[in-house]
């Protein structure tokens, strides 16, 4: 089923579980999510970065992709189709083509800025029936030149943004996009807390998902987290499967370099990270 995320994620703050974004990058890349929400019986939302839309030969494409899969495959979970890290032009582009949900990210602009562009989106999007996201910008993070704690975000700042209505918040507590390098230092549950405090029942969204603890995951879900977004981890079990297919000679063999046999693995490794997430976020059986 294709709507936006605003019900999905006010039943996860308050049944204290996660919805996965799983970020998408192609057609196996949707099947392989959608197979597994449906599996499952859990909600999901599909996140696709601007880079990713272009890739897909443009947002209509990738939103009619989306429903037209949904119908194909018969899926009756909750779907969101989310633009992730968008611009403010990217949400309007993404409004425009079909997506149910957006983020705008303003967090590189003056607070002021931010408050004046996320309000707008706020106006426009419910008109449209459209969930919006928005980010808190950080209040530090490089020290000496090493990034060893990820940005942690002002909570008086995350309220001012959260009481603008929008339907989900993005705030640094310390988590880091990618790789998490050797020397980080953690999730930051003090700056979480002080944030739920200030927000309410605002769903509140951990990026950076790849590479968490689980038991900071467990945590952070505690604490107000409802959304987390899963991107690299999807990329690496997929690489690593068709690695596994070619160094075995498997495109060798018979009619083994078919891409439907050889891109099967990566399918199947995705389904088994996305089913790894939504055990660990607690959302199994909640659609
Ligand atoms: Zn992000």
């Amino acid at each position: 089923m294709y709507t936006n995320a605003t019900e999905m994620l006010k039943k996860a703050k308050a049944g204290h579980y996660a919805v996965p974004q799983i970020n998408i990058n192609n057609l196996e890349w949707i099947k392989a999510a959608l197979e597994m929400a449906q599996e499952l019986n859990a909600p999901i939302i599909l996140g696709v970065s601007e880079g990713a839309g272009k890739y897909m030969c443009g947002f209509k494409n990738v939103a009619d992709m989306v429903k037209n899969l949904i119908g194909f495959m018969g899926i009756t979970v909750p779907v969101a189709l989310h633009l992730d890290h968008g611009s403010y032009d990217a949400c309007y582009a993404c409004m425009d083509a079909g997506f149910s949900s957006v983020m705008f990210d303003g967090s590189h602009y003056p607070i002021e800025e931010n408050i004046a562009k996320t309000a707008e989106l706020v106006k426009v999007t419910r008109e449209r029936g459209i969930s919006l996201e928005a980010e808190v910008g950080s209040i530090g993070g490089e020290e000496d030149g090493v990034v060893g704690t990820g940005e942690v975000a002002d909570p008086a700042e995350c309220k001012m943004i959260a009481d603008l209505g929008v339907d989900m918040l993005a705030a640094g507590i310390g988590n880091i996009h990618g790789k998490y390098p050797e020397n980080w230092a953690g999730l930051s549950f003090e700056a979480l807390d002080a944030i739920q405090q200030l927000t309410g029942d605002m769903p509140l969204v951990l990026h950076g998902g790849t590479g968490i603890p689980e038991d900071m995951i467990r945590r952070a879900i505690e604490l107000g987290v409802s959304k987390i977004n899963v991107n690299t981890e999807c990329q690496l079990s997929f690489a690593a499967a068709v690695r596994g297919y070619i160094e075995a000679g498997k495109d060798l063999h018979g009619k083994g370099f078919d891409p439907r046999k050889l891109l099967a693995p990566g399918v199947e490794a995705i389904k088994a990270s996305v089913k790894e997430k939504m055990t660990l976020f607690g959302c199994v059986g909640k659609a």
